[in-house]
Parts: structure tokens; C-alpha cells; sequence
């Protein structure tokens, strides 16, 4: 197919990699331009001691159909990639909810009913909250802090404690009391109010960088695209009909621009145009929430009784067991989302408590071979009420952006990052055919 536009993409994240996909696929001419020497941004393969770990345990939801998509699109194979849980939350001797094997929304209504460590008055009080928000499609009028909305609907302590807490820390990355009612509700919507297949939780065996970036690199490479690493961009000038990017290596020049940068960086660039003053302030305003993820190298004889399980009433959050998900054997990743105390221990401070809390709670006696904490303290925008998130269109002509934090439906996420590249293609593809 001839080339058509030349577009230049700041940032090899998952969303700047799905808009190169899908402008590749219409014919035009990409470059991306990542600053550092892998793709993949916040969802990236990390090699420590000869191991190949991400930089943090990600999970996918069914519901996630633009990121699945694109990952078979740029040839991946979900059921090999992937493995696939049907909706289960454990908390440790505490807690179990299972989907039932009924079409939607009876597993998880039937899932409600059979649920391990709720009483009978907790269990019709979660299947009425459901059903509460079935009736008003998810949609509050006034978005409000979650735990508001959860009060308002009689969600005893239990119920928070080891369902709607662990749901929405995981999702939203975000305490209970600060984050988004409305945000929360748009992704029971999608996962637990969708389909069995919607709500089942993909885990997958290989690392985040070869899951989809990677492959899309090679897939528009053989559009007639480029990508280039270690690229920083240090300003963008707007022409009369063209857009040059000045990157740490050379200026190049383009039709169109689409920044997938972080927020951070994003910002930086941004800031010097004056028709972009209430974009920048928007991106400025944001407040970040970290995660911390705990690999925790065992002998091999090591295992959970299943692949994630939750821990109630410690640091540690879940518990993935890498051995039994991609064959990393004795391999464990210690999640631990949103803001916390944990945050005020030293690294080392923090895998001797993590390594106490799986002593204490699952009996692991044996000691850990070696430990690597990493810690994203940027790992995602706080999804608080109300949020005023960046248009992917700000109002200079040939610039776009992309990335989890500019507006829509979803929380940080892959998801969230994948549908704003989208976005920014079929916007650009849309104006072209014009
Ligand atoms: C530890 C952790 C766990 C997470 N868990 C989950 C999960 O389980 N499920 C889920 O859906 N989401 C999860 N997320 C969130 C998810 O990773 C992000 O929402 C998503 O990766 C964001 O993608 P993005 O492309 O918008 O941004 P980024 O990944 O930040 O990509 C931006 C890219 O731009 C590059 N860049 C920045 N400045 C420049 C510049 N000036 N020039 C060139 N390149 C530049 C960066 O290097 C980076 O590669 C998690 C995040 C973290 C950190």
C-alpha cells in the first residue's frame, strides 16, 4: 500500500504502539520515538539476575477487548499467551468468591450466594448493589468518593474489606476513600456486570515488552514503519503544515505528531505553546499513585496453592505464583497497590516484612534465594472524583495525545492506554479521507 501521511509518535507505551498499529495498517508512514532502550513504558520486561521479570505484575481483564485485540493483531495468540482465570478472589483463609457457570449476570449473582467468609446478610447485600446499579446502568449523577457509594448501599465491613477494597485497589489503584465512585462503576460495567469471559482475569506467561510492543514493532516494520529507541524528544515545533519533533539525535519533520509520552513528560512538552496552557494544566494536576511489586526468588519446591491469592490485613496485597503461571518456578511476585505505610520502609525493610507476612500466612519457611523490589512510585494517575482528564485532541492543528490519562471511561489501565492510541489513529485516518 503507498505511503500516505508521515506521523510521528512520542513514546513506545502501549498506547503509542497501538497507534502505530493502526496507522501502519491504514498505509501511513510511523516513526516512533522512545526515549528509552525498550518499549513497553510502564508495562515493560525487566532481566534481573538472568530472569526475565516485568516491571510489575499486570493482569488483564476479558473485558479488555482493544488490548487483546491488538495483541493478536500484531500476532499473538490469546490462549497460548494467557492464562486464563474464570472471576476468583481469594483472601487467604478468609474470603473466596467464585463465577458460577451460568450466563451473566447469574455467575456472579450465583457466585455472591456460594461466597466463602460472608455472612448471608453480606452476600444479598453485594447481589443488591449490583443489581442497584444494573437498574441506573452504572451511572451515579455526581460522582462521589467510592466508599460514599458503598455506605449509601449498605456494604457492611466485611464486604469492603474483602471484596470492594482488593476490587477497587487493584483496579483503580487508588485507597477506597479517595477514589472515583463513578471510575469503579465503569469497571464492574465492563468485567463483572459483561460476560463470564468479560470478568475472567488474564494472566500472562510472558513479559509485557514481548506481549505487545515488541510485536508491534516488528508488525509495522513490515508496514514500511520505524521505531527508534533510546530517541528522546526535547520539543516539538509546529509549522505551517508540518510538525518537527527535535529529538536527542535529530529533528524530524511530519505531517502529524501524536504524543504518547507520560504525563510527566508530556507536560514538558506541551507547556511551551500557549494554546496548550489548559491541556498542561490539566496533566500538571495530576496526582500519581505507586506500586510496588516484591519478586521473591524461592527454591523451587515453593508454590501457592493457587496461582493468586490474596492476603488480608498486611502489606503484602496478592501473591502470583510465576511457576505455576510461566513455568518460573519457585518464582513469587508480591503486589502491593496504591499508597501506603509500606511506603515509608526501606527496600530491604520491605522484602524482610513481605517475606515475614508469607512466613506468617502461608507457611513459607524456607528462605528466599534472592529478592528484587521495584518500586513505580508514578505507576498511575489517582483516579480521584471528578477528574479532569486532557482531550486526546488539544487544539493545535497536527498534534494529537495519547495515553492512560487523557479522558474516557477507564482508570489507568492497558486497556485505558490502547483505546486513546486508537483513538488518535481513526481521528487522524477519519480527517484524511475527508
Ligand atoms: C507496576 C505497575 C502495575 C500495573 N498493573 C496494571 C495492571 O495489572 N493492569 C493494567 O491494565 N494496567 C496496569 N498498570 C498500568 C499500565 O501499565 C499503564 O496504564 C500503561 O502501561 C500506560 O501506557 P501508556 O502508553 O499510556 O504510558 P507509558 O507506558 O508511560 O508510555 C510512555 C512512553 O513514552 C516514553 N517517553 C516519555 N517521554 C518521552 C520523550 N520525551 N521522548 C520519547 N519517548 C518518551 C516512555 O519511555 C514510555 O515508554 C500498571 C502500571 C504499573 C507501573
Amino acid at each position: 500500500m503507498a505511503a500516505q501521511l508521515k506521523i510521528g509518535i512520542i513514546g513506545g507505551g502501549y498506547a503509542g504502539m497501538a497507534a502505530a498499529v493502526e496507522l501502519a495498517c491504514h498505509g501511513h508512514r510511523v516513526t516512533v520515538l522512545e526515549s528509552a532502550k525498550q518499549l513497553g513504558g510502564r508495562a515493560r520486561g525487566v532481566e534481573y539476575n538472568g530472569v526475565m521479570l516485568d516491571n510489575g505484575q499486570h493482569i488483564l481483564l476479558g473485558c479488555y477487548k482493544n488490548t487483546l485485540g491488538m495483541i493478536e493483531k500484531t500476532g499473538g495468540n490469546i490462549a497460548e499467551d494467557f492464562q486464563r482465570l474464570p472471576l476468583q478472589l481469594t483472601i487467604h483463609k478468609h474470603f473466596e468468591l467464585k463465577a458460577a457457570h451460568l450466563p451473566a449476570p447469574l455467575h456472579l449473582l450465583a457466585g455472591f450466594m456460594n461466597a466463602k467468609g460472608l455472612s448471608w446478610k453480606s452476600r444479598f447485600a453485594a447481589a443488591r448493589f449490583m443489581l442497584a446499579m444494573r437498574s441506573i446502568k452504572f451511572n451515579i449523577i455526581k460522582d462521589i468518593p467510592a466508599i460514599e457509594l458503598l455506605h449509601q448501599y449498605n456494604q457492611d465491613e466485611a464486604l469492603i474489606r474483602f471484596l470492594w477494597e482488593p476490587v477497587c485497589i487493584s483496579a483503580l489503584n487508588t485507597p477506597l476513600a479517595k477514589s472515583s465512585a463513578q471510575v469503579l462503576l465503569n469497571v464492574l460495567r465492563d468485567s463483572l456486570n459483561g460476560s463470564r469471559a468479560d470478568s475472567e482475569m488474564l494472566l500472562p506467561k510472558l513479559d509485557f515488552t514481548s506481549l505487545f510492543p515488541q510485536r508491534a514493532a516488528r508488525f509495522i516494520e513490515q508496514h514500511g514503519s520505524q521505531v527508534l529507541l533510546s530517541h528522546t524528544v526535547e520539543a516539538i515545533i509546529p509549522e505551517v503544515n508540518k510538525i518537527t519533533l527535535e529529538t536527542s539525535h535529530r529533528e524530524f519533520s511530519f505531517d502529524k505528531v501524536i504524543c504518547a509520552a507520560s504525563p510527566a513528560s508530556a507536560v514538558r512538552l506541551l507547556q511551551p505553546f500557549p494554546q496548550l496552557q489548559e491541556t498542561a494544566a490539566q496533566i500538571a494536576a495530576i496526582d500519581y499513585q505507586p506500586i510496588y511489586t516484591v519478586y521473591l526468588q524461592y527454591p523451587e519446591n515453593v508454590k501457592l496453592p493457587q496461582v493468586m491469592l490474596g492476603l488480608d490485613r498486611s502489606i503484602s496485597q496478592w501473591v502470583f505464583d510465576k511457576g505455576q503461571l510461566a513455568g518460573q518456578k519457585g518464582l513469587l511476585a508480591v503486589v502491593i497497590s496504591a499508597e501506603g505505610h509500606h511506603q515509608e520502609l526501606t527496600q530491604e525493610q520491605l522484602a524482610d516484612q513481605v517475606i515475614r507476612e508469607l512466613k506468617d500466612q502461608l507457611g513459607i519457611l524456607t528462605s528466599a534465594l534472592w529478592h528484587k523490589v521495584i518500586a513505580e512510585k508514578r505507576a498511575t494517575f489517582a483516579c480521584v472524583p471528578n477528574m479532569q482528564r486532557p482531550s486526546t485532541i488539544p487544539p493545535i492543528p497536527n498534534l494529537m495525545l495519547a495515553g492512560d490519562f487523557t479522558e474516557g471511561d477507564y482508570p489507568a489501565t492497558l486497556e485505558g492506554a490502547v483505546i486513546s492510541g486508537i483513538n488518535c489513529a481513526n481521528a487522524i485516518q477519519l480527517a484524511f479521507q475527508a
